[in-house]
């Protein structure tokens, strides 16, 4: 009975924690029925990649749906009429440590609404990661929520025990958040995150000089920003995600499209399409951010605020750019190679390691597993690629987009439908 319980508290919580995009989830729905291998619907199983690219599966639940704030983009808010449940301190320890023998799991992602106050809530949440650490020698991965409001204290002691703490923003500016949960306060998401940085500067510090002082989130700090709830164009969500990452230290900014959820005449009505694409596109250009050495006003900006939705960033910068190129990758920075399209910031090393070598013709571009056929048009070898010379900035486009194979293009053809 009790079993059937937590396992019916599992399924809510898990189901609730699913718009949580700030660890990746597989949302695969393939059952179990016939006894065989493996049962990848597991309630609350999920999958995340780690700094040094491994795929590590997480038990992924919040602690409670009961919340009293009523954010109308959230599932979990106290006006909408859902099964509610929350589980004790010793219930989570128990699934993680269950799922974690079975070897179901490799770690804990743990999110939660808020009740009562900040501090109850936070102060559970601390409750379950030192308990895991401390009493059950739990060594896995713990991603924790830091509940906005909670106190210092209790941020500072979840930052000793869990791997990853997240402040959620939700609404990428102020006037979002007003609009859409009016009881929430700007400042009490952006404090934690401050505080958090100081902690995890100051903890790295005095690291230095004393090894034996404790971790504090050894994985840092992320967010998650709701988009396609409100009318935020992509030139204030990635400058929002630029602040985070210049000022905040932040780790890992999550993009996560909005499920229309609700009747509401705030939000986008039931049944409009979750913004995937445009989804996919702040991540690449989040990835121009971090990895490419792109500042935010080359990727979009007043005259252009969103992100083109048929080609990639990358690509749109470059076509903006024709003046950059051709670059000869026989002698050019690595800074210039890392903005072709088509070479990954892998490729660029390989490109600066193997060119010490010989002269890079086309050929030994493709051997180094090389988008060739896109990065051909911003290329020059001994002369300049013939296409280049000839073909304007749509035209490259066209080739580029009848050539690819990706899977948005049906979404971009130019073809009309006859019907
Ligand atoms: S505080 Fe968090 S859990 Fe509660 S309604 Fe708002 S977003 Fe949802």
């Amino acid at each position: 009975m009790v079993h059937e319980r937590v396992m019916e508290k599992l399924a809510i919580l898990a189901d609730a924690a699913k718009y949580d995009v700030s660890c990746s989830s597989s949302n695969s729905t393939r059952k179990n029925k016939n006894k065989g291998l493996g049962d990848a619907s597991g309630n609350g199983i999920c999958h995340a990649y780690t700094e040094d690219g491994r795929c590590v599966s997480l038990l992924k639940i919040l602690l409670t749906n009961h919340c009293i704030f009523d954010c109308a983009y959230c599932v979990s808010r106290k006006s909408n009429d859902i099964k509610r449940a929350a589980f004790t301190v010793q219930e989570v320890v128990d699934l993680t440590i269950g799922f974690y023998r079975r070897n179901y799991i490799e770690g804990l992602f743990l999110s939660s609404g808020i009740f009562d106050n900040p501090d109850y809530t936070m102060e559970r949440l601390v409750r379950i990661v030192k308990k895991l650490r401390l009493e059950e020698n739990f060594n896995g991965y713990i991603h924790l929520k830091a509940i906005p409001g909670a106190s210092a204290e209790l941020l500072r002691e979840a930052g000793l025990y869990a791997d990853r703490l997240s402040v959620n923003v939700e609404m990428p500016t102020e006037k979002s958040l007003k609009l859409l949960a009016p009881d929430k306060n700007h400042i009490d998401v952006i404090k934690p995150m401050e505080f958090l940085k100081e902690e995890i500067v100051g903890y790295n510090e005095e690291k230095k000089k004393n090894y034996k002082t404790p971790l504090f989130a050894p994985a840092g700090q992320s967010t998650q920003m709701v988009i396609g709830a409100t009318q935020e164009n992509d030139l204030e969500i990635l400058g929002m995600s630029n602040y985070f990452y210049e000022k905040m230290n932040m780790r890992r900014v999550y993009y996560s499209g909005y499920v229309p959820i609700s009747y509401d005449n705030r939000l986008p009505v039931i049944g409009t399409p979750v913004p995937m694409i445009r989804e996919n596109r702040l991540y690449q250009a989040d990835w121009l951010l971090r990895f490419y050495g792109f500042n935010v006003n080359e990727i979009v900006g007043f005259d252009q605020p969103n992100l083109d939705l048929d080609i990639d960033p990358k690509l749109g910068w470059a076509l903006r750019n024709l003046d950059k190129f051709p670059v000869d990758v026989n002698t050019a920075d690595l800074e210039l190679i890392l903005r072709i399209p088509g070479i990954g910031v892998s490729g660029a090393h390989k490109i600066v390691a193997a060119r010490k070598f010989k002269r890079l013709q086309p050929e030994d571009l493709q051997k180094l597993g090389i988008a060739y056929s896109r990065s051909k048009y911003f290329l020059a070898f001994a002369s300049p690629f013939q296409l280049q010379r000839d073909l304007t900035s749509i035209q490259i486009k066209d080739h580029i987009l009848n050539t690819q194979n990706s899977k948005y293009k049906n979404d971009f053809s130019n073809q009309l439908s006859l019907f």
